[in-house]
């Protein structure tokens, strides 16, 4: 897989999955933009890759503000010059069950989960179309497909994004740009070491596969739909997820 060449923007990439993806980008030859709401964080992840030789810029930015993905956009334009790749990856949980959630928390879920995916592609969009290319992915999630007690916000954002990126894919089409979103199962990140180890024994046992998935698992899938490999599949969804959702 080649990516020499190609700029690809990843929100919430200064750990856990867009970390991954971010790196196997940059493996592949990518200039990465590390982007995250911690500006310490996505800094120690730009330094970090920066020391394995990788080419790099770490810039702050709250995917559910408009005026930082501007920012963001910008910046990653300034420096790198085109916008060939974006991941839209950052997204939170705020789980409990839908008789006791407070609407903040449904509301920051679907601001950073969801409204914060539309921002970033619409910002990049905006370069892409006139580049006449481009290639977005979304991260999702099995949770989107099939709901899950306790996460009516997350599986309602994890929906729409899937509602969004096929949509998307029918506008942007015509200027050569794909979207595509990735469904991720249950991947071993902090946002599922914060559940009990047993609750984490029971799910492997309920996945095919037998295993939680890895943040590469992803990252791999993510480097095949950015690639010349995949130019011919859009507004598709992509389980990777041990066979949970068949
Ligand atoms: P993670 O370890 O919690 O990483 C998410 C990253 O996004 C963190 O660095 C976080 O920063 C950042 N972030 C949070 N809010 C943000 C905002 N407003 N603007 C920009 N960045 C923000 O999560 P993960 O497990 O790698 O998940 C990555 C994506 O995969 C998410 O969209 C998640 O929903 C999806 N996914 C995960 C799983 C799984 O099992 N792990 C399964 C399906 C889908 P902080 O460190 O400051 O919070």
């Amino acid at each position: 897989m080649d990516l020499k060449g190609k700029t690809a923007l990843i929100t919430g990439s200064a750990r856990g999955i867009g970390k991954a993806i971010a790196e196997r980008l940059a493996a592949a030859g990518a200039k990465v933009v590390i982007s995250d709401i911690m500006e310490d964080a996505a800094v120690a992840t730009d330094e970090e890759f920066r020391g394995k030789g990788y080419e790099a810029i770490a810039v702050r930015a709250d995917v559910s503000s408009g005026k930082d993905v501007s920012k963001l956009v910008e910046e990653a334009v300034s420096q790198f010059k085109t916008l060939d790749i974006v991941v839209n990856n950052a997204g939170i949980t705020r789980d409990t069950l839908m008789i006791r959630m407070k609407e903040d928390d449904w509301d920051m879920v679907l601001d950073i989960n969801l409204k914060g995916a539309f921002l970033v592609s619409q910002a990049a969009a905006r370069i892409m179309m006139k580049q006449r290319s481009g290639k977005i992915v979304n991260i999702s999630s099995v949770v989107g497909r099939m709901g899950n007690a306790g996460q009516t916000n997350y599986a309602a954002s994890k929906a729409g994004l899937i509602g969004f990126t096929k949509s998307a894919a029918k506008e942007l089409a015509a200027r050569g740009i794909t979207v595509n979103a990735i469904a991720p199962g249950f991947i071993k990140t902090e946002m599922t070491d914060k559940m009990p180890e047993a609750a984490r024994e029971k799910l492997s046992d309920n996945i095919p596969l037998k295993r939680l998935g890895t943040p590469e698992d992803i990252a791999s899938v993510t480097a095949f739909l950015v690639s010349d490999d995949a130019s011919y599949i859009t507004g598709q969804v992509i389980g990777v997820d041990g066979g949970l959702l068949m």
